[in-house]
């Protein structure tokens, strides 16, 4: 089936078994949440946690995986470089990747980006205000012009990042600061959006608009379905 998507959370999944307060809010851990908010048209969704064999992600489950979610925070430097390796390549083959909050630390963004992707922060649980910016683009269909999360971490700029091929969200903070919250990357065949918000201490991916910014992203960042491209040494098409 053409339209049949196969979606893999990926969550660290370790702040949900050490810390009561964010296991009450995700008792089932954060993957679990945002597999049951996703509003996907023909997806196949399973979640993998960093603590299973291979971290979940084995070289069978990549290779059946069209879009791979990544939420990690405290545990970044536990994640094999393999498995990094491994996510890298299906990114370069044409895999989509959506980076959740945190993840912005996260090897393999890193590796994505080339950058620091350093930041400002606090977590005070401040109210966030995410603005869309580019209001034709396909993550920001069904979005108003701007929605609100009652209390969030903040990050602010400068976010080390590449300038993003398309910007699609900018927050602003009660604190004062603003953030590039949702950013467009392609990278080899695969396409890769950041997305900001999901504090790990407050319920960020139970809210509706958060949700569909996610479900959309899932969709954008689908393969694209053609021949790979070949490389190297070619004959001329024409004499020349
Ligand atoms: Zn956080």
């Amino acid at each position: 089936m053409a339209n049949k998507l196969n979606v893999t959370i990926w969550n660290e999944g370790r702040h949900e078994k050490m810390s009561k307060e964010v296991g009450d809010i995700y008792p089932h851990g954060m993957h679990t949440a945002i597999a049951g908010g996703l509003s996907v048209d023909g997806a196949s969704i399973r979640t993998a946690t960093l603590d299973e064999p291979e971290h979940g992600l084995t070289e069978e489950v990549l290779a059946d995986t069209d879009v791979l979610l990544w939420w990690g925070h405290m545990a970044h430097d536990d994640v094999n470089d393999e498995i990094v390796e491994r996510v890298h390549k299906r990114v370069m083959q044409g895999m989509g990747l959506i980076v959740l909050h945190s993840g912005h630390f996260s090897k393999i963004f890193k590796k994505l980006m080339g950058t620091t992707c350093d930041l400002k922060w606090r977590a005070d649980g401040e109210k966030e205000r995410i603005w869309v910016v580019n209001p034709g683009h396909p993550i920001a269909a069904g979005i108003g012009e701007y929605f609100e999360l009652p209390k969030e971490e903040m990050y602010g700029e400068h976010f080390d990042i590449p300038e993003p091929d398309e910007l699609v969200l900018v927050s602003w903070f009660a604190g004062g600061e603003v953030f590039r919250s949702g950013c467009c990357y392609t990278r080899g065949a695969g396409k890769i959006f950041y997305f900001r918000p999901g504090h790990e201490t407050f319920p960020t991916y139970y809210d509706p608009n958060v949700l569909k910014v996610i479900s959309n992203a899932v969709k954008w960042a689908a393969p694209v379905e053609r021949e790979a491209p070949t490389y190297g040494f070619r004959k001329p098409l024409e004499t020349i």
